[in-house]
Formats: structure tokens, sequence, C-alpha cells
């Protein structure tokens, strides 16, 4: 059977370098959405509260529900009306009408748009926010942004960060005028935390960076990080194949000689992107996919009981014109998970 192999020391490696920068271990949130990146919720969430992470965001109440027992905090993302309470649960707000339907008594961190005009607040409706908090008893606990440009060159960041600082001046006015402790602030997704420091902020949030990739402009300053998963297939049969004899859907890989080729367990089905004769591929090992990848397998030129598809993504994100998070995301959950 196919399966997902997880690199605990790499893992741990990448939680040091990000350590190394914030300089303060509570100070570090773990972005475990869409199932931790590809790489199983529940697995990675543990080994970060083994490595003593006390944070946590997630997308959904289910995801925080399932990890609920590893850390203090847990944001929620979506802007669904929770169905169930914990102490540990700090729900974003994206806008006044959101704000409507939390319950009375939870805890909120309200994001602010800053200028990625996607999610989030405008500024001005801070107060409004504020007050319509106050009267449910609902407590602030963040204020929190997001850089729509921090991993490129340029000064989109710069000019989004310069915003947050007047949106922190005012938050922190608001609060003082109507006695309330003043929330956490924060702001840095993993490409800002290894371009900028952060130390003036309560919270980082890191997702890619956690599993070992930052598709960061290198003309900054990256760290060495080392990526977390592994995908390994199955061989399932071997066949010999004559010299010109095509291969698969379309029949478009061609044999130049009489070799022995083998089929394995992975196809796009399970999240491992179409190759086909536009897009190459070569394992880590040397072997060539030939020709189109189908739903449940693909083929290989060799007879290997096991091989590793990838230990690192970046080449496949490439290959299909996309970032490395999408090609980790697309894992599917049925895939088994194992941790060395
Ligand atoms: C996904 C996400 C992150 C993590 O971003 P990375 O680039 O993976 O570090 C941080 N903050 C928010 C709000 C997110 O949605």
């Amino acid at each position: 059977m196919a399966k997902i192999v997880i690199n605990k020391s790499h893992l741990f490696h990448n939680l040091q370098q990000i350590e190394k920068k914030i300089n303060d271990k509570n100070k570090i949130a773990v972005v475990l959405k869409d199932n931790a990146y590809g790489h199983g919720l529940v697995e990675i969430a543990q080994l970060c509260h083994e490595y003593g992470i006390k944070n946590a965001v997630v997308r959904t109440f289910k995801e925080a529900e399932s990890v609920v027992t590893f850390f203090d905090n847990i944001l929620i993302l979506a802007d669904t009306p929770p169905h169930t309470y914990s102490h540990t649960f700090h729900i974003a707000v994206n806008s006044l009408e959101a704000l409507q339907h939390i319950p009375k008594n939870s805890k909120i961190q309200l994001k602010v748009d800053s200028g990625m005009h996607r999610n989030g607040l405008s500024p001005n409706e801070l107060e409004e926010a504020f007050l319509g908090a106050s009267k449910k008893n609902i407590t602030i606990t963040g204020i929190f942004t997001h850089y729509r440009s921090a991993d490129e060159l340029g000064s989109a960041y710069f000019w989004q960060k310069e915003n947050f600082k007047h949106i922190k001046a005012e938050v922190k006015r608001l609060c003082e005028k109507l006695f309330l402790p003043i929330p956490l602030f924060h702001s840095a997704n993993s490409s800002a935390v290894f371009r900028d420091n952060f130390y003036a902020e309560d919270m980082v949030r890191v997702g890619i960076a956690l599993y070992g990739y930052l598709d960061t402009d290198p003309i900054f300053n990256n760290p060495h990080l080392k990526p977390v998963l592994s995908l390994y297939a199955n061989k399932i049969s071997t066949r010999t194949v004559s010299k010109n004899q095509r291969i698969g859907y379309g029949g478009t890989a061609t044999i130049p000689k009489q070799m022995q080729i083998s089929t394995y367990d992975i196809g796009y089905g399970d999240g491992f992107l179409r190759l086909n004769e536009r897009k190459k591929y070569h394992t880590p090992d040397g072997f060539e996919v030939l020709g189109r990848v189908s739903m449940d397998n693909l083929s290989l030129n060799t007879t290997q009981e096991e091989v590793c598809l990838f230990n690192d993504v970046t080449q496949l994100a490439h290959i299909h014109d996309t970032i490395t998070y999408e090609i980790l995301t697309s894992l599917k959950p049925t895939i088994k998970r194992i941790i060395i």
C-alpha cells in the first residue's frame, strides 16, 4: 500500500530554525489547516506538542476538536458559527456581520484587512466591533492581519506592515477607552518570519516553513529547512515490454528498447497530480514516470517493490507550474501516514 512517511527529526529541525528566529517558543503558532498541509493533522499536532508548541491555527471546528488536547490555544480561521465551546478555541472574525453570529462569552480574534483585500474587517470598523463584542461579553484575544506579498521583493509588504502599525495604535486607543486588556497582535506567516523581525509582535503563524519549504524570493536570507514528507508507492505488477511498445492512456510513452516496467499503486486520485507527455518527472532514485499518470496507478522503469516518489516537492511544484503548498495539500487523507 502507498504510504506517506513523516520525518520527525526534519520537523523538529524546522521548528528549531523558527524558534531561533523568533527567540521564543511560546510565540510560535503552527498552522495545521487542510490536514496539516496534507501531512496528517493529528500526526503533526502530536509532534508539535511533543516539541513544546502551545499554539495552533486550523481552518474548521472539526479540525480544532481533533487536536484540542495538544494545545493551549487554537485559532480557528473559518467563519462558521461554532457548534462546540472550548476555552482553547479562539474564533477568527472577518466581518461585523460574522460577529453577530458569534455566541456570547466566546473568545475571538479580529482579522483586519491591512491591504490584501481578501478577508478581514476594514480598520474603520474596529470601534463598532469592540463595542459589539463587549455587549455580548465576547473577549477579543487577538488582532491579526495577513500579508499579500511577504514572499516577494518589493514595497507592498512594508506598506501593509505600516498599515498594521496604525491598526495596532487604534486598537490600543480603543482598549484604553473601554478599559479592556490589550489583545495579542500578529501578522507574520512563514516568509514574513524569515525576511523580517517580529520580536515586537506576540505570535507568528508558520505553515509552510514548518513542513520544510519557503517559496520566498531567494534574495532573502532563507534558513536551511528540511522537507518533512515523503511519498512511497508499492508495486502492483511487473511486465516486460518490447521496443516501440507504448505505455498507458494515449500511448504517449514509447519504449526505446526491451525492458521491464512496473505499475505502482499511486495516481492522481490519491493526490499525486497528473504527469503526462508534457510533464516529465524522475523519482529521487532516478526512475522515470512513463506516460500519463492514471487515477490509481502509474508506471516506472523499475521492478523495485517499493519506490519513493518524492522526498521534496519543489521539483514537482515547478513541473506543475504551482507552489509547494498545492502539491502537498492535494495528498489525500486516506493515504496511510507513518512517522519515523
Ligand atoms: C495559511 C495561513 C498562514 C500560514 O502561511 P504560510 O505561508 O504557510 O506560513 C498564516 N496565516 C493565515 C491567516 C493563513 O491563512
